[in-house]
């Protein structure tokens, strides 16, 4: 049995249908992705208990929750606007959802609260005077103070500059690892899900598009959708490269192989060959250049070290590292 488990869960708005089944497993970090309007944050609402589905039940260790009130629930929730009390200094903020009564053991367990989340001996400070990183690092600090059963973060760090974002996601997912805290992450930035989830559930149109790894994901997508959502590619038709095959055949750049010479197809027997590619452009972008190319009208792309001189390049790819999507 799965720790927490939403099954055939539907929500109707006017233009809008959410439907979505998935589960996570207890000390799980999962992160959910899609575009902007793929329902990431109604789903995210409906499991808080914020809204509620149309149909479906929702439920955690096996205890149905679906009905449950918010505060019943156990589970703590982060936002992107930190959604601190302004009134409340910091250790009071931290202190809210308690279920400790004695103040000293409060107060104590804010102090080490405060520790764990690198803001030692701010109790005192007013939430006013903190900096976007540290009131997100109080916020973090007083979801984990309820003893939650599940932390749920909404796009928790897209107000902050992408260095502080970096370090703030370590210290979220090392907070994570110690306590082991089921944790459901709603992120747009793919590059930070790919860096801080156990797994990836991937969201289009409302509906759950497939659930993996992140290496899974990239490697092995299994639609056109999720291999661009998640990086870069190209995809011809599959029956340019394969015999009898329908539908699109879809590569990474990195595994795309350049020789500025025609390359011989029976001395590659485990490779795709693109003989007489044309290059379009060559964008550098540090660790290395992004080709363009275009084979028979159709682009596309390989990364590689060197420039290549010619204004024609073969290409090889490896038959393993292709897909044939939808
Ligand atoms: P995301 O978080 O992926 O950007 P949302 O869950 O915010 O997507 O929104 C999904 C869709 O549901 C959008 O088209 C949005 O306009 C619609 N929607 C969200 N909340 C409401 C609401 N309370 N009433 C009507 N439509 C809504």
């Amino acid at each position: 049995m799965p720790f927490f488990e939403a099954d055939r869960i539907e929500k109707k708005y006017k233009d809008f249908t959410l439907s979505a089944s998935f589960s996570i497993e207890e000390g799980e970090f999962l992160s959910i992705i899609g575009p902007s309007g793929s329902g990431k944050s109604t789903l995210l609402s409906i499991i808080a208990g914020i809204e509620r589905p149309d149909s479906g039940t929702l439920s955690i260790d096996g205890r149905n929750i679906t009905d449950e009130k918010i505060q019943k629930r156990g589970i703590s929730m982060v936002f992107q606007d930190f959604s601190l009390f302004p009134s409340m200094n910091t250790e009071k903020n931290i202190q809210f959802g308690m279920k400790e009564k004695d103040s000293a053991k409060r107060r104590e367990m804010a102090g080490k609260l405060l520790e764990i989340v690198g803001l030692k001996g701010y109790g005192k400070r007013s939430v006013s005077s903190l900096s976007g990183g540290e009131a997100q690092r109080v916020a973090l600090a007083r979801a984990i103070a309820a003893e939650p059963r599940m932390i749920l973060f909404d796009e928790p760090l897209s107000a902050l500059d992408p260095p502080l974002r970096k370090h703030l996601r370590s210290i979220i997912r090392s907070i994570h690892d110690s306590l082991k805290i089921t944790v459901i992450y709603v992120t747009h930035d793919i590059e930070e899900a790919f860096a801080i989830s156990d797994r990836i559930l991937v969201m289009k149109d409302g509906r759950v598009m497939t659930v993996k790894s992140a290496e899974e994901l990239y490697r092995k997508p299994d639609s056109l959708f999720t291999a661009f959502f998640t990086g870069e590619g190209t995809v011809l038709p599959a029956h340019l490269l394969f015999d009898n095959v329908e539908g699109n055949a879809f590569f990474r750049p990195e595994d795309a192989q350049i020789a500025e010479d025609a390359i011989s197809e029976d001395m590659y027997p485990r490779h795709i060959v693109l003989n007489d590619c044309t290059v379009l452009s060559a964008d550098f972008s540090g660790p290395h250049y992004m080709l363009g190319l275009s084979y028979q009208g159709y682009p596309v792309l390989a990364e590689v070290q060197r420039k290549p001189r010619k204004a024609n390049v073969s290409v090889k790819i490896p038959k393993d590292s292709i897909l044939v999507l939808e």
